[in-house]
């Protein structure tokens, strides 16, 4: 039976009219589900027996289960049960700007980037939408807080589940759904051209962010497997291609790895390839894992890189650390929670 929290205000307001009801019914439950919410039928009082039983015999209203929870002084990571006991992660993160969450898209992942703890447990599923929706839902409710920003950079590539992830927009982004603002949510991809060649077609705001992590192709490949299909010359061209259509501005995200895309040399060649492109870069310390032998880059060698884009005119961050006490490393929770660590 369909989770009522992964349905859109647009098929819930056809699904009324099928059932020869009001269309602003759905705006009603909306209201229920994701300003009151409520978390059964039976207490949407607006609405009537009839149509409550209705509704009761074509959906399901359920919740995921939190299985663990580590809380860091401005980091919280949540591991969750789905039904099928598969288990996604999440993470919240404490900025002076407002509440991150960064949520899983996937069971799994089979982009194999070299780094990545989450690739190591190869995909197993997509994730339905309502189980994105629920990982707000759920961390909002437990820490009694409001999201300000999301971000789609937790376990899997949500490209490669392009549909459900759209759908959870709609139903987040709804002024009578959490209504969080598209420029307040990020979709962090690792480069799948076809993918970013749709989205820049859909009409909403939201953030592009490209894990880029070279260079060049000869490191690329090294590191991320998906470079080989669309190697980094396809992933520059497309994103030209989707600043000149959107007019936004892109994110390139870039894992700093000790001895490997870290030197000035890197920096100055990332520079010039970045050069004239409307970006910034977000350098990424990264979080060493016992499983994978690459090891974060030294604060100086971070610091010169820092230095180099800069002086070369690429708008760059750095991006504060979160949480190497709280397993922070994408897909670290879950392996440590399997192996009973
Ligand atoms: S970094 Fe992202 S895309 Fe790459 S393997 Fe990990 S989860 Fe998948």
């Amino acid at each position: 039976m369909t989770n009522i929290y992964g349905v859109t205000h647009k098929c819930l307001e056809n699904y009324f009219e099928n059932i020869n009801e009001k269309k602003f019914k759905a705006t009603q439950v909306f209201e229920w589900l994701y300003q009151k919410r409520i978390n059964n039928f039976d207490d949407m009082s607006n609405i009537s027996k009839r149509v409550i039983e209705k509704l009761k015999e074509d959906y399901s209203i359920h919740k995921l289960e939190i299985l663990n929870k580590q809380v860091g002084e401005d980091v919280v990571k949540y591991l969750f049960r789905l039904d099928d006991n598969n288990k996604i992660e999440a993470v919240l993160m404490r900025h002076d700007y407002g509440n991150s969450l960064c949520i899983s898209t996937q069971v799994g992942c089979n982009m194999g980037c070299h780094f990545c703890e989450s690739g190591r447990l190869k995909k197993v599923r997509n994730l339905e939408t309502c189980e994105m929706v629920l990982q707000i839902l759920m961390v909002e409710e437990d820490l009694n807080i409001r999201i300000s920003h999301l971000v789609l950079m937790g376990i899997g590539e949500p490209f490669d589940n392009y549909d459900n992830v759209i759908n959870l927009i709609e139903i987040i982004n709804h002024p009578k759904g959490i209504a969080l603002g598209s420029r307040h949510i990020t979709i962090s991809t690792c480069g799948l051209v076809p993918k970013i060649r749709e989205f820049m077609n859909y009409d909403k705001q939201v953030n592009l962010a490209i894990s880029l992590h070279a260079p060049n192709n000869e490191i690329r490949n090294k590191i991320m497997n998906i470079n080989k299909v669309y190697p980094i010359e396809e992933i520059i061209n497309v994103v030209k291609e989707y600043i000149n259509k959107t007019n936004r501005r892109v994110t390139f995200e870039y894992i700093m790895l000790k001895g490997v895309n870290d030197s000035i040399d890197n920096a100055l060649e990332l520079s010039r390839l970045l050069k004239g492109i409307n970006c910034y870069v977000n350098l990424i310390p990264y979080n060493e894992t016992s499983h994978i032998e690459f090891r974060k880059s030294s604060k100086e060698n971070i610091n010169n890189f820092y230095d180099t884009l800069k002086k070369n005119n690429i708008n760059v961050t750095v991006r504060r650390e979160f949480g190497s006490k709280v397993s922070a490393a994408c897909g670290q929770l879950r392996s440590n929670y399997e192996e009973g660590i």
